[in-house]
């Protein structure tokens, strides 16, 4: 099997599992995988994750160009802005997931730290998430401001509509996403309810154990 057969499997097993376990309803949702030839493998627009066709996901070269199968999703813009920013990004996840959601909805989250170290497995596989403002969907304004981000984060929330998250592959960047969306899920639980958080120490840790890249770990508010 091709490297790219596979990741065409990947990338519709995957959208399955994320869809039925209701991380992200309808035809929401898209996923990107890039290929070693600098282009990208994404899901097609209008289409459901949970009923993805290997053979329909959208083939596009460098520039972004549809060299095969379904026209690319409409929110395209959000993984090429964060692609561009993270030369490390293999894969980048976009969900309507709930809880983060509802999370980038309270008025007291930070945009330069959304989501405070709850646990260390948001530490290590999320890092730290930026919030950006709300604008309607397909504004090109909300690519320009995944880009002045920087490429200082991985994980993006954005204003009442959702996460973008890059990963070194799919594997990482879907699993961090549902680790968001989990930690959502906590944040939401202990709001006002003052919870104990990691420790500097605990964080620094992680970092130091794990070898993880402390420029985007979250840190206390
Ligand atoms: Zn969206």
């Amino acid at each position: 099997m091709s490297e790219e057969t596979r990741l065409r499997e990947d990338i519709c097993r995957f959208g399955r599992s994320l869809f039925e376990r209701g991380l992200t309803a309808g035809s929401s949702g898209n996923i990107s995988v890039r290929l070693k030839d600098g282009g990208w493998l994404t899901t097609p627009t209008n289409a459901s994750l949970g009923f993805l066709d290997p053979a329909r996901l959208s083939r596009l070269d460098p520039d972004g160009n549809l060299l095969s199968g379904d026209a690319p999703t409409k929110e395209l813009p959000l993984h090429t802005a964060l692609y561009a920013t993270r030369s490390d990004a293999g894969a980048i996840v976009h969900l309507h997931s709930t809880h983060s959601v509802a999370v980038s909805m309270l008025p007291d989250v930070d945009a330069a730290n959304a989501i405070p170290p709850m646990t260390a497995y948001y530490v290590m596989r999320v890092g730290q998430t930026a919030l950006v403002p709300y604008y309607r969907p397909g504004d090109p304004a909300v690519a320009d401001a995944i880009r002045g981000l920087a490429g200082r984060y991985t994980s993006v929330l954005l204003a009442n509509h959702g996460p973008v998250v890059a990963g070194k592959d799919l594997e990482a960047a879907v699993y961090a996403t549902e680790e968001l969306e989990e930690t959502a899920k906590l944040r939401l639980l202990l709001h006002g309810l003052n919870p104990r958080l990691l420790t500097r120490e605990q964080v620094r840790d992680l970092v130091t154990h794990f070898g993880l890249d402390s420029s985007i770990v979250p840190t206390q508010p």
